[in-house]
């Protein structure tokens, strides 16, 4: 059960079909992208000298090589361990040295950063970068056939953002990710032949991994020349392409419909081309979700997952979130839909009971696409997965027809005079303000209170200004008193990971320095 045999069948059954893309121009068919993965594989095999289940660094922004790298490790009967392209040099460091990485891919613009540590990283033999001659000569060398992999063998070794302590690396199987591929059949979108996925959400995240389903039914993969998220260029190549689908994050999401309103505004004309627009990784809020419809119509599909269950606890699906005269569609929208195919979701109090409909308690979730657990941290792992279930760190509560509604993560829950405040909620609340394009809200140590609301308010350009008396009064109308924020920072913008992800660790840190000061 090696992944790379989905490669290797399309290459067989398909060979001329056009696979990889550098925006609308084909670079590779299936049947090079397949000989390019041999060849890599030949080479970290042979001449590197390379063992089964060897780990191999990734480190590159989203190119037309991404995939060919990935598929050529795995080919190789190796382990992929990706790292996110926006990660300091030193977090690279500790994730190769942690993951006793023998080899590296990194991009030809990172590599000025990070070569230089290498030394620091005693099982690393060799890095190559796409572009160089190097790469060329590798590619040049000889194929190797398909290694065999059992299904429990690891395949992708991702490592967390560490926002709740060091970063572990997280071990997913080839069985991990069948299951994950099966679900997204099941769940997300029927991939068909003549599809497109767009890479505009980095592809060392879950984005990444969606590239199976397309593989399996010899689709397109398109990478934007810009390597990221850009909304005029993602439209532009849905309308020339076709049958786009993409994973986004929220924010991602938020600008594209922006941009798509736009459109439609000054040219009256209708913005085609995109197939299936995926979003989770974070909150949505509501507001947004609507516009999002009312826009661009029922194409958008949202999953629930981690990196512990990547991309695949639960979904809502296009027909759930489209189905606006449901009597709960208000409450399904806000929800992130019911288990996805081959999962089991339940919510459960600390003893891991499973608490009634309604009640508010951790996310457990169990089957095939959970990890095996966290690389070289037995206690992290026994901590983690808990009599066959996976405990999420979320909050949520499910209703009585399976949907689930994240209520945040259990970190981030504020304790304020011993009552539970959820920052997403009181973020709902601000945002309905027209004037706050984006709200964060973090809990501040209080001598009095335990902690405090404290909301980071990013106001909207060429909007009418907004101050604390006006965002108090909002809240006063829909929460309860003592949810409301006791500060309000007006700030030009929030700290985000690359993924879109507000970081409020660094809120935290901003306001313990502050604290400090
Ligand atoms: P770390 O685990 O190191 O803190 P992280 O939060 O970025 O990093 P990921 O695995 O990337 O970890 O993100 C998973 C989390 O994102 C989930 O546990 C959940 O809190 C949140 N999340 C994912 N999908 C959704 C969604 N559709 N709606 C709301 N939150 C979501």
């Amino acid at each position: 059960m090696n992944v790379a045999q989905f490669l290797v069948r399309t290459a067989r059954i398909h060979p001329e079909r056009p696979a990889v893309f550098s925006g609308e121009r084909c670079l590779f068919d299936y049947r090079s992208l397949a000989s390019r993965a041999a060849r890599i594989a030949g080479h970290l095999r042979g001449p590197l000298g390379l063992a089964e289940g060897d780990r191999v660094a990734v480190f590159m922004t989203n190119c037309p090589e991404y995939l060919e790298v990935l598929y050529g490790i795995w080919w190789a009967g190796l382990v992929a361990v990706p790292a996110n392209a926006k990660l300091h040099p030193k977090e690279v460091e500790f994730i190769l040295e942690d993951s006793g990485a023998a080899a590296l891919f990194v991009s030809e613009g990172l590599a000025s950063g990070v070569l230089p540590l290498l030394a620091a990283a005693p099982a690393l033999r060799q890095a190559f970068a796409p572009g160089t001659p190097d790469y060329a000569m590798l590619l040049a060398g000889a194929a190797l056939a398909p290694q065999h992999r059992a299904p429990g063998d690891l395949a992708w070794l991702f490592y967390t953002s560490g926002t709740t302590g060091r970063p572990k690396g997280v071990m997913i199987t080839h069985r991990n990710l069948c299951t994950m591929s099966s679900c997204y059949f099941a769940d997300i979108d029927e991939v068909g032949p003549d599809d497109a996925i767009v890479y505009a959400a980095p592809m060392s995240h879950g984005a990444g991994l969606y590239n199976f389903m397309y593989v399996l039914k010899g689709a397109r993969h398109v990478v934007p020349p810009s390597g990221g998220f850009d909304a005029a260029e993602l439209a532009a190549l849905a309308q020339a392409l076709g049958r786009v689908a993409l994973f986004a994050a929220p924010t991602m999401v938020k600008r594209l419909v922006a941009h798509v309103a736009e459109t439609v505004a000054a040219t009256g004309a209708e913005v085609s081309g995109f197939k299936t627009i995926v979003y989770g990784g974070g909150p949505m809020y509501v507001e947004d979700i609507r516009r999002a419809l009312d826009v661009m119509g029922p194409r958008f599909v949202q999953i629930y997952g981690q990196g512990e269950s990547p991309m695949t606890i639960t979904a809502l699906s296009r027909a759930q979130l489209a189905e606006r005269g449901h009597p709960r569609w208000a409450e399904r929208i806000a929800s992130v839909g019911v288990a996805q195919a081959l999962v089991e979701v339940r919510v459960a109090d600390a003893h891991g009971r499973t608490l009634p409909a309604g009640e508010t308690g951790e996310v457990l979730v169990r089957g095939d696409a959970v990890m095996a657990g966290y690389w070289r941290n037995p206690q992290a792992s026994a901590q983690t997965l808990r009599d066959g279930w996976l405990w999420t760190g979320d909050l949520g509560a499910m209703d009585d027809e399976g949907f689930l509604t994240l209520k945040d993560r259990s970190k981030d829950v504020i304790v304020s005079g011993g009552s539970n405040i959820y920052p997403r909620e009181v973020e709902e609340v601000l945002l309905k303000h027209p004037a706050v394009q984006e709200v964060s809200v973090i809990g501040r140590k209080d001598a009095e209170w335990g902690e405090v609301v404290v909301a980071f308010v990013v106001a909207g350009e060429g909007r009418e200004r907004v101050g604390a008396q006006e965002l108090d009064a909002l809240c006063l109308d829909h929460i309860a008193r003592f949810k409301r924020p006791k500060e309000y920072r007006f700030v030009a913008s929030l700290p985000k990971n690359n993924y879109g992800k507000v970081l409020k660790t660094e809120l935290r840190a901003l306001l313990d320095a502050d604290g400090h000061a």
